[in-house]
């Protein structure tokens, strides 16, 4: 037949359903489809650290469902279906045996979470939780129980911790580092956010990992590296993230810690794009919604026929512990400068200058978050 191909893209996540929208503000012709692995459901990522503080379930959570996302898009939404190749000399991807053409590829699969080996027979009772699905299979795990072993002190350890303890359950926190959220913050800061969860009940072991996870009768029992035995009734994993590039480094696509994309977020493959997680932007590989949201608003013109390249500007985070609210925004990677910090208990103001005084990041914690908004003057874009 002879009608036109789609432009495709691959993943529902915020990646994949905010370009869908966003091209069709410029484009509301040209056939689109979407495929995704799990149910298509809209809802945003985020929310699934306050969960528990909110007592949303996972069917609270999600938004709308793939009919509507369909509909409202004016697009052909496949679910439940994985893309299994990328076959770019061809344009078209492969569903198992099936071929399916595209006009342009969109990768928007997102990123998975890293699992770290533990020995024992109750490894089924390890959660991560990166998407809805996992999401809802840990809510259910989590009715009725009350103790929960957090595994890793990051971002996303870390706001679990808060919303797991507002929602009633006793916390332990087990990571391999010195202090909480070693990549994005000084040590200052990350003792106040560490203070403000321990007066809510988390207790933190910080420096040993999990090595073995036994059940004994109903409860699980923890071994740690250092020999310290835990009882807790289920486990949530929040190691880390990887982005999926196996695909496409399968495919010939160039590919470092994610898929190689320049400013216009083209891959090394001709019509092929990456976005959100999976995508490395002219060498950054960035887990968040900010930077995600402004590849949205390119790529959504340049599909469109007007090319436009990706900008960022400067991208603070905050981190969704309302016991020591906190507001990041990290120097980049190899920035040289030193952090000064003030302030008092947990209202902590921390910079990062270079030698000339100029600002490059800071992490604001209690009270100090107010001055986040004259701060984000002051920074250098993280792509100009
Ligand atoms: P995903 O949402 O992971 O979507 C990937 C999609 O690809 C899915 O639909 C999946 O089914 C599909 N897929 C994967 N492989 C295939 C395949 N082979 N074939 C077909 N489909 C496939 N960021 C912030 O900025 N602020 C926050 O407060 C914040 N909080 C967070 C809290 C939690 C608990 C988590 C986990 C993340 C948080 N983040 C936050 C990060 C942010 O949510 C993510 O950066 C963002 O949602 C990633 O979206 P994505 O579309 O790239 O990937």
């Amino acid at each position: 037949n002879n009608k036109k191909p789609p432009v495709v893209i691959i993943g529902t996540g915020l990646a994949g359903y905010n370009l869908a929208r966003e091209f069709r503000k410029h484009d509301s012709e040209t056939p689109l489809l979407l495929i995704t692995s799990d149910d298509g459901r809209s809802y945003s990522k985020p929310m699934l650290s306050t969960g528990f503080a909110m007592n949303k379930s996972a069917d609270a959570l999600g938004m709308t469902v793939a009919g509507p996302m369909a509909i409202q898009l004016n697009a052909e939404i496949r679910t439940h279906t994985q893309v299994t190749r990328l076959d770019p000399a061809h344009r078209r991807v492969w569903i198992g045996n099936e071929p399916v053409p595209y006009r342009d590829l969109v990768i928007a699969w997102g990123a998975q979470t890293i699992r770290v080996p533990v020995a024992g027979d109750a490894q089924d009772a390890v959660f991560p939780v990166n998407d809805l699905l996992d999401y809802g299979r840990f809510r259910e795990a989590a009715h009725g129980k009350r103790r929960i072993l957090i595994l890793g002190a990051g971002l996303i350890g870390c706001e679990f911790a808060n919303d797991l303890l507002h929602g009633g359950y006793e916390v332990e926190l087990v990571a391999p580092c010195e202090q909480i959220m070693p990549s994005l913050l000084p040590p200052e800061p990350a003792a106040a956010v560490q203070r403000g969860l321990e007066s809510l009940g988390a207790r933190f072991h910080l420096g040993p990992v999990l090595e073995r996870l036994e059940r004994q009768g109903d409860v699980l029992q923890a071994r740690l590296s250092n020999g310290q035995r835990i009882d807790c009734d289920l486990v949530v994993s929040a190691v880390g993230l990887r982005p999926r590039i196996e695909l496409a480094a399968a495919a010939g696509l160039a590919v470092n810690r994610g898929i190689e994309v320049d400013r216009m977020l083209r891959t090394s493959a001709e019509h092929v794009y990456a976005l959100g997680d999976c995508a490395e932007v002219d060498g950054l590989n960035l887990f968040y919604v900010m930077p995600l949201m402004s590849g949205v608003r390119a790529l959504g013109k340049t599909l469109a026929g007007q090319p436009t390249p990706v900008t960022y500007g400067p991208m603070p985070i905050t981190v969704k512990t309302p016991i020591c609210p906190l507001v990041v925004s990290p120097p980049a990677a190899e920035s040289e400068g030193s952090w000064s910090v003030e302030g008092q208990g947990s209202d902590l103001r921390a910079l990062f200058r270079s030698s000339d005084g100029t600002l490059l990041g800071y992490a604001l914690t209690g009270a100090a978050v107010q001055e986040r908004l004259a701060l984000n003057k002051q920074l250098p874009p993280v792509l100009a």
